[in-house]
């Protein structure tokens, strides 16, 4: 779609006011650590190139990855940043990361064997983070692999020494004090490496574990980092869909694939250009036994109609007056009257979710 032209079918629009303020609220958190952000799966789908300058000018010098291609897309926008790579060293890609300076989280000894072997025959310095794994199993090195590294003194040296939480969405579980205790043990070994133990959910937890860096993600694009209480964050995304006609369905007929969805009553169905294929997730389709998506309709909250496909969505109209929708109208799916958890919560799924399968047809603009 050309620059030129308006939106058609669908925009997704990112406020990176909000988040460059998400930014600076989780950092207001913890204030004694610098804050970083965590930009994989394309910025959570909002796309690398929107969030990285923005984060940038706000004032972020430390961006987290998933993959080597991610951490370049990064490094372009971000010369000077410090960027590691979750995913670790892909086996034989030492001169991938020097070549665009990013920095391997090494998360087993076998990549951090191949890693000592690239620096002593490279001379490379460009630092790795030392990932121990607390409890997680996940990625890391065991805490006793971590421990007879250490006492080898062997010259390794990381940048970071980092660990992730499992459970800091859910402050009351037994394993993040296990986890809280086994990252203090470790960092006892390297003391003066800089440390950093937090996601979102970690970064707004009462325990003192802030360390000297915050890794959060889904806080910044909006999600809440403290379940149950109020969100803190400002919403980032709106994601909009034009209706391509409003219909008339008479009772007992009905509406979409499967025929899941009976009209009850004379009703009016607003068909917006927008599916499973732009992420927009089928999981949230209704039939007449249970209601899940809605959709915000001329300031109404409006129930999905049956089954979302591929490429639309039904949504019943029927209680807005005659005429108030009509065909080229925008409809609201995401956005600050659906934040992305609540879309998530009638989805069946999470957030992170939401965000990282937002699709490719339409247009990411950003907020004026
Ligand atoms: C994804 C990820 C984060 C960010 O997590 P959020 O829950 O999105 O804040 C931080 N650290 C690691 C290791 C991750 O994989």
């Amino acid at each position: 779609m050309s620059d030129s032209l308006p939106p058609v079918y669908a925009r997704l629009t990112i406020d990176t006011d909000a988040l460059a303020d998400n930014w600076r609220r989780c950092g207001q958190q913890r204030p004694k650590a610098e804050c970083a952000a965590v930009v994989k799966a394309d910025g959570y789908g909002l796309g690398i190139d929107n969030v990285v300058p923005a984060l940038t000018r706000a004032g972020c010098r430390t961006f987290f990855v998933a993959q080597i291609d991610e951490g370049i897309r990064v490094r372009k926008l971000a010369p000077h940043a410090a960027i590691y790579v979750l995913s670790g060293l892909a086996p034989g890609h030492g001169d991938r990361f020097a070549a665009n300076a990013l920095r391997p989280a090494l998360g087993s000894l076998e990549e951090l064997r191949e890693w000592s072997a690239f620096v002593a025959a490279t001379g490379w310095q460009g630092g790795a983070a030392l990932h121990v794994d607390t409890g997680m199993s996940r990625l890391g090195l065991r805490v006793d692999e971590a421990q007879t590294l250490a006492a080898e003194g062997e010259l390794f040296r990381p940048s970071l020494l980092m660990s992730h939480l499992a459970c800091a969405d859910t402050p009351e579980h037994p394993l993040n004090a296990r986890q809280f205790e086994a990252f203090a043990g470790v960092r006892s070994l390297y003391p003066d490496v800089p440390a950093s133990l937090c996601n979102s959910y970690g970064t707004f937890l009462p325990a003192d574990i802030g360390y000297d860096l915050l890794r959060p993600g889904v806080a910044l694009y909006g999600s809440n980092p403290q379940p149950g209480r109020p969100n803190p964050m400002r919403p980032v995304i709106t994601l909009a869909a034009q209706v391509l006609q409003v219909r008339e369905v008479l009772p007992g007929e009905y509406v979409g694939y499967g025929a899941t969805w009976t009209s009850r009553r004379p009703a009016r169905i607003a068909m917006v250009a927008i599916g499973y294929a732009d992420g927009y997730l089928r999981s949230g389709s209704s039939s007449d036994d249970f209601d899940t998506a809605v959709a915000v309709v001329a300031g109404k909250y409006c129930l999905i109609a049956g089954r979302i496909s591929m490429d639309m969505t039904a949504i019943d109209v029927t209680d807005l007056p005659s005429g108030t929708v009509k065909r080229g109208d925008w409809v609201e799916l995401i956005g600050p009257h659906l934040p992305v958890d609540e879309v998530a919560r009638r989805a069946g799924t999470i957030g992170y979710e939401i965000l990282t399968s937002l699709g490719t047809r339409y247009d990411r603009h950003l907020a004026v």
